[in-house]
């Protein structure tokens, strides 16, 4: 297979795809690895995760430059290595103390003459499917938490970004004992993994979701989907318009706007509305592409080129219908790569696409509201429920109108912070998900199995007590 430079737009990258074969002997050595894996126990699990989180750490420039040619974008991709092994080390802390406190004890059941004992046992093979646009992180999120619960780990990144697993294979090589392998391709090694594993977590589209559930259905494996997002941030008429705006701007232009969690759609009271606007308008265009010193700037490229034409429909339809556009709104060209400065768009309405479907680019729509059970109403008008933000004059504000969006996670005071807070055990609803948390304890809890010994610690009835004429 080949992969494009979101920099230049060369395909000068190439991998094997995995064989069909090839996924299920990956499987099966991993099979073959985990019993002995899962009967160390926590403790020596959690020091075999330290010891990768210092393999990483220590090759951390290596994956980071590969990451940087897969993405376009340094700082994010340092952050995302070297995130990946916080990520183990925070596994390797809190799985224990978490297998330490399950309920174990022999305990009186409400059914008398009996007793009862739970024992945990993890799915034997995780598998996890990747997006492109956090390829390390999110190929390691679900993984991490089930390593550290016991299962053995296969994991297929992103065939858009792959070009940080080379380097990662050799930094796996020098941690034999983790259970970790990776597979490469696209749809068809997806549904191969699906064959394989018997617990399967997937991040990516709502559109690919679906079809990841279907075949864990009829594998009868659980599935567990995190998917996309339209969060809404609400700016009430008590909020500091510069303040608010600043905020905005950031949560909703990081990384390209390429991230799940990215605030897609902004309503603000008309009481503050001028002056949130003039702020927004002058934040963005203070904003600078990284371009052409990729170690300068804010903004990368589309890492899918692709998206960019997507996210210009978005605006042209939009624009065409009657928004205006106060600032951005063009795919720039450079160097071969597609570029889009921070957009900004009022007089939208809510049937545009742009406000109906995820945009995944640094594109802000503004709706002005008058009245805030309006802007709940407009924010909770989608088929996602990912997350969403509320910024107002007071914390106290704030919290009262977010408990009123139907949404996984509200951020208060602040946008987009699901990703950077990891106990915040969240379900994402409708669209944007299925299953349990993958942040808090609940993301390594999910993977364990429990199992009832039922101990009859009186005397067994026998046939007679079902007979007839014994009641
Ligand atoms: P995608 O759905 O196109 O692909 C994701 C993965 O699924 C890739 O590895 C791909 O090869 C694989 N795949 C594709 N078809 C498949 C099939 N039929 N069976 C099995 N696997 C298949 O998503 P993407 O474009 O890579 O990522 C962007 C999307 O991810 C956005 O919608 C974004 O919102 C979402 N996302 C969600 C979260 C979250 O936590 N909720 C986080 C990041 C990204």
């Amino acid at each position: 297979m080949k992969a494009i430079n979101p920099r230049t737009g060369e395909t000068d990258y190439e991998f094997a795809e995995s064989s069909l074969g090839e996924v299920a002997a990956a499987a099966q050595r991993l099979r073959d690895r985990q019993a002995d894996w899962e009967k160390k126990g926590p403790e020596a699990r959690a020091k075999v995760l330290v010891a990768m989180a210092e393999a990483v750490e220590a090759r951390s420039a290596d994956i980071a430059d590969a990451l940087a040619i897969d993405t376009g974008r340094q700082a994010v991709a340092r952050m995302e290595a070297f995130g990946f092994a916080g990520s183990l080390r925070r596994w390797a802390a809190r799985g224990p103390e978490l297998f330490a406190g399950l309920p174990r004890d022999r305990r009186p059941s409400a059914t008398p003459g009996v007793e009862l004992e739970t024992r945990y046992s993890a799915y034997p093979l995780f598998g996890a499917i990747a997006p492109w646009n956090f390829p390390v992180i999110l190929s390691h999120i679900d993984a991490n938490a089930a390593l550290m619960a016991g299962s053995a780990a296969l994991v297929k990144p992103s065939e858009i970004t792959p070009r940080w697993v080379e380097p990662m294979r050799e930094v796996l090589a020098q941690v034999p004992e983790l259970p970790l392998e990776y597979v490469m391709g696209g749809p068809e090694v997806g549904q191969a993994l699906i064959e394989q594993v018997d617990y399967v977590c997937f991040t990516g589209s709502t559109a690919t979701g679906r079809k990841v559930a279907e075949a864990a259905a009829r594998n009868l494996i659980p599935a567990n989907l995190e998917l996309g997002g339209k969060d809404p941030l609400i700016v009430t008429a008590s909020a500091d318009p510069i303040w608010a705006a600043q905020v905005a701007l950031r949560a909703s232009i990081v990384a390209t706007g390429q991230a799940c969690q990215s605030i897609e759609r902004i309503y603000v009271a008309r009481e503050i509305a001028e002056l949130f606007l003039e702020e927004l308008v002058r934040g963005a265009e203070a904003v600078e592409l990284a371009y052409p010193d990729p170690g300068k700037g804010h903004l990368g490229p589309f890492i899918f080129p692709p998206q960019a034409s997507k996210v210009a429909e978005q605006i042209d339809t939009a624009h065409a219908a009657g928004a205006r556009v106060l600032t951005g709104g063009e795919v720039e060209n450079h160097g071969g790569g597609a570029w889009m400065r921070p957009t900004i768009l009022t007089d939208v309405t809510p049937d545009m696409a742009v406000i109906r479907e995820e945009t995944f680019g640094p594109v802000l729509p503004v709706i002005v509201y008058d009245d805030i059970g309006d802007a709940i109403a407009q924010a909770n008008d989608t088929t996602y429920g990912l997350s969403a933000a509320v910024l107002a004059g007071s914390l106290d504000e704030a919290a009262e109108v977010g408990a009123q969006i139907d949404a996984g996670a509200i951020s208060l005071q602040d946008g987009a912070m699901t990703s950077m807070v990891n106990d915040a055990t969240n379900m994402s609803r409708k669209t944007s998900g299925l299953g349990p948390s993958r942040m808090g304890d609940e993301g390594m809890l999910r993977f364990l199995r429990q199992q009832a010994l039922i101990r009859r610690v009186t005397e067994a009835p026998t046939i007679e007590a079902y007979a007839e004429d014994a009641r």
